[in-house]
């Protein structure tokens, strides 16, 4: 193959700018070893955007080479203030470069351009928080009496690898790069192969910003290729993921039947986002709005299941299917579009699976349920009432603008059918009672509660999964307990020397 490695491409927005194609290894883009090349589409209009290098287990074994040398040889002992420094210019470089990025995930993924900006401004947020917490790793002091010295320190694992998906492919990186570098590690990421070109964009800013040769390494390919030998590779310490509940499961066998590396899933979800009658109900439907159809519903902790207390019931599905069917839905770089293309034509066709499969099990479709035009893949927000609790579509995760909206009167009644999940990643309550509040986010199996909010993040606050969503947590402070490991020491003092 003849790709050059980089490509001029001209975003919708206006914006020109130069697309890395290679992988990123040791600071260089590089064509892949069998100079294999796959097909980048856009969404939004079925069009090739470019090919990109594809890289393949002989690619991992040199990326993984090439960190192990980096951790060794400098990161690992490089003064963290220094660590912190060069993750401050990176976040100041994601910010200088904004718009460009958040156009390129609009292109890539098929987000609006709304959304996308939001991603841009939290990963800067959160890599800039990151290098806040490099010099603030602490052991303790550990007092266990006169005869000996007793201390932990926080190590850092070694190289780690990372798998993420295409909902939120700056973000995701972020949400990986940001712990693992700030404490030490170094890095192979794996893109999702829908979805690589933010990632390779700002590997060029990676070694703007001074992270050494070697720290990031970035390789596009499949999942069942370079997926398959990160999670397998011996010289790989931990493995982060995100993305389905299936293949996280399946990357945890893989890490435990290789060199048992430690392991973080971020997996799906089917979040209850609950209205109670004496909510604001104008405020608590534009948040189930956010819960459901922001990012075109393809949110691992969507608010897709939502429950209304009866006596506003009806109230609150009019009120709904209104502001629905007003959202503006299409060319993601619009600047008044609120929802955009779905990122695949498998996704596309899975959701409208759902909508036949929820007609069928006899739910009533309120709004919604049908593609939008021929090119792009395009779904009209999609609400389905009148529920049954063990309907398909109220049990299985379907990624999509797709909502279901059940019937509740007590609390305990509803405690009962929003715990009723295997997943377990978020969860919504909207309410003006503050008893009410708290009681009804204690008792809920999730990882995150909102209160009269949903989909609302910050950096500072960590982010993960109960029951089958996933282990460990991302952001905050309980991001980085995944990315460092304790070392005990402890000196016997002999009284005859002092
Ligand atoms: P996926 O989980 O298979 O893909 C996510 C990432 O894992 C991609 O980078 C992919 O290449 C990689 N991968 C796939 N197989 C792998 C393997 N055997 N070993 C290592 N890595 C592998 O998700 P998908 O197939 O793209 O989407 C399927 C469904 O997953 C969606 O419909 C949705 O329900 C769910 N999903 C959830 C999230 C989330 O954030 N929780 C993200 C994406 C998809």
């Amino acid at each position: 193959s003849h790709l050059p490695l980089s490509v001029p491409i001209k975003l919708p927005n206006g914006i020109v700018y130069e697309q890395p194609t290679g992988l990123f290894i040791n600071n260089e883009f590089v064509p892949s070893r069998q100079s294999k090349t796959f097909e980048v589409i856009s969404p939004s209009t079925e069009e090739e955007i470019t090919h990109v290098y594809e890289a393949r287990e002989d690619d991992v074994d040199i990326a993984v080479e090439a960190a192990k040398k980096a951790f060794n040889s400098t990161w690992k002992t490089a003064d963290p203030a220094e660590r912190g420094k060069v993750l401050y210019k990176l976040a100041n470089l994601i910010e200088k470069n904004a718009e460009t990025l958040a156009g390129i995930e609009s292109l890539d993924n098929g987000k609006s351009l709304f959304c996308a900006r939001g991603d841009v401004a939290l990963s800067a947020n959160y890599i800039r928080s990151c290098a806040g917490w490099a010099d603030k790793i602490y052991g303790r002091l550990i007092e266990t009496g006169s005869s000996h010295f007793s201390y932990s320190r926080r190590e850092p694992l070694g190289v780690c690898g990372q798998i993420i998906p295409w909902n939120f492919p700056l973000l995701m990186w972020s949400w990986k790069i940001g712990p693992a570098l700030a404490t030490g590690n170094t890095i192979v990421l794996k893109p999702a192969e829908a979805t690589p070109l933010s990632a390779l964009y700002v590997s060029q800013l990676v070694k703007e910003a001074g992270i050494p040769a070697g720290v990031v390494n970035i390789l596009p390919g499949y999942g069942k290729i370079v997926g398959e030998r990160i999670s397998r590779h011996p010289n790989i310490k931990k493995i982060a993921f995100t993305g389905s509940t299936a293949t996280g499961r399946h990357i945890m066998k893989a890490a435990a039947e290789s060199n048992l590396k430690k392991v973080t899933l971020e997996l799906g979800g089917k979040s209850p986002n609950i209205v109670f009658a004496d909510a604001d109900i104008e405020k608590a439907v534009s948040n189930i709005i956010m819960g459901i159809f922001y990012n075109s519903g393809e949110v691992c902790c969507a608010g897709s299941r939502v429950y209304v207390q009866d006596t506003v019931y009806d109230k609150v599905v009019q009120a709904f299917k209104e502001s629905s069917e007003k959202l503006k839905v299409g060319n993601p770089f619009d600047e008044s579009t609120f929802q955009g293309a779905q990122t695949s034509q498998v996704q596309l066709e899975k959701i409208l699976s759902y909508v036949d499969i929820g007609k069928k099990e006899g739910a009533k479709l309120v709004t919604g349920g049908e593609r939008i035009g021929e090119k792009g893949f395009f779904i009209k927000p999609t609400i389905f009432a009148d529920v049954k609790e063990d309907m398909r579509i109220v049990k299985e995760e379907i990624f999509g603008p797709i909502v279901t909206v059940s019937k509740f009167s007590t609390v305990d009644e509803l405690i009962e059918m929003a715990n009723d999940s295997e997943y377990g990643l978020a969860a919504g309550i909207h309410t003006i009672d503050i008893n009410k509040a708290i009681d009804v986010s204690n008792r809920l199996t999730a990882g995150t509660v909102w209160i009269n909010t949903y989909n609302d993040f910050h950096q500072n606050v960590p982010f993960g999964g109960f029951n089958q969503s996933g282990i460990g947590r991302e952001m905050g402070a309980e991001a980085l307990d995944n990315y460092t490991q304790v070392k005990a020491v402890r000196i016997k003092i002999d009284p005859k020397q002092v």
